[in-house]
């Protein structure tokens, strides 16, 4: 499902191709899509887009009317797209909101979801306030190395449960968390108050470098995602144990990769990967 990293692609392109466009209105198909404020669609005819941003694994429009300001939360969920209107739509009946625009180079924006896990809400300034209190903990990238580590010292759990928390560290998912434990040849069971603080600041760092390189190839295409423009991502040629049970560990110690099931699938290599 998009993580932190698809999300960001979502935003850039949204950045410079919706930001200064003016909605003309917004057309919703099916209404369950917007959890909440789908009373205040009416308000968004008319309105301007002057920010586009992500918080953890969702894309955030404001949008200001006069002096009023609000929000378009999009939760990506496991198969949720944002794009471009385009002829070559996967599959039309699964657009589920269509933004119309003016003044920018994009005459529309589409929700698009074959699944019903995506989200939308449509927010005022307060109730965003409580939203982002909710459910966004600190990003990876403006908490710093001694933040990360105390977060990885407070915990009980398994290490991998840590990242995975939205509440503690938002925009890690099932991807970068085992992606980036393996980097950092840690195991996904190890407990995050036993490892010792070099060990958490080099997989902070680890952390951190992986997000920022699956960005700028444009995120994973695992399932259906494609960034707006409709452009798969290419860094899930880049992973290196997503995914690959049985195959030779990449670091070349002679293992093989196995998947540990628990509540998400857990991809490591148990010869380089310590508790
Ligand atoms: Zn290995």
């Amino acid at each position: 499902m998009p993580e932190l990293p698809e999300a960001e692609v979502v935003r850039r392109q949204l950045h410079a191709a919706v930001v200064g466009a003016t909605i003309n209105h917004i057309r919703v198909g099916r209404e369950d899509m917007i959890r909440q404020g789908i009373e205040s669609l009416a308000w968004y005819s008319g309105s301007r887009v002057t920010e586009a941003q992500r918080h953890g694994k969702s894309v955030v429009l404001i949008c200001e009317r006069g002096t009023g300001k609000r929000v378009v939360v999009v939760e990506l969920g496991m198969t949720g797209l944002l794009l471009f209107a385009r002829e070559a739509i996967p599959s039309a009946k699964h657009v589920h909101v269509m933004m119309s625009l003016a003044n920018g180079p994009q005459p529309a924006l589409w929700y698009w979801n074959a699944r019903r896990f995506g989200r939308l809400y449509l927010l005022d300034r307060n109730d965003w306030k409580a939203y982002r209190q909710r459910r966004f903990g600190s990003d990876p990238f403006t908490m710093t190395s001694d933040e990360f580590v105390d977060l990885i010292k407070s915990c009980r759990g398994r290490i991998k449960a840590v990242l995975l928390n939205q509440r503690r560290i938002a925009g890690i998912g099932n991807i970068y968390a085992n992606e980036a434990l393996f980097r950092a040849g840690i195991h996904p069971y190890a407990r995050g108050r036993r490892l010792s603080k070099t060990r958490i600041r080099a997989l902070f760092e680890t952390l951190q470098r992986v997000l920022k390189e699956a960005i700028l190839r444009g995120g994973s295409s695992i399932r259906s995602f494609v960034a707006p423009d409709g452009q798969p991502g290419q860094f899930q040629r880049r992973h290196l144990v997503y995914q690959k049970t049985g195959a030779p560990c990449p670091a070349g110690c002679g293992n093989r990769i196995r998947v540990l099931m628990d509540e998400r699938s857990s991809f490591v290599c148990p010869t380089c990967q310590k508790r």
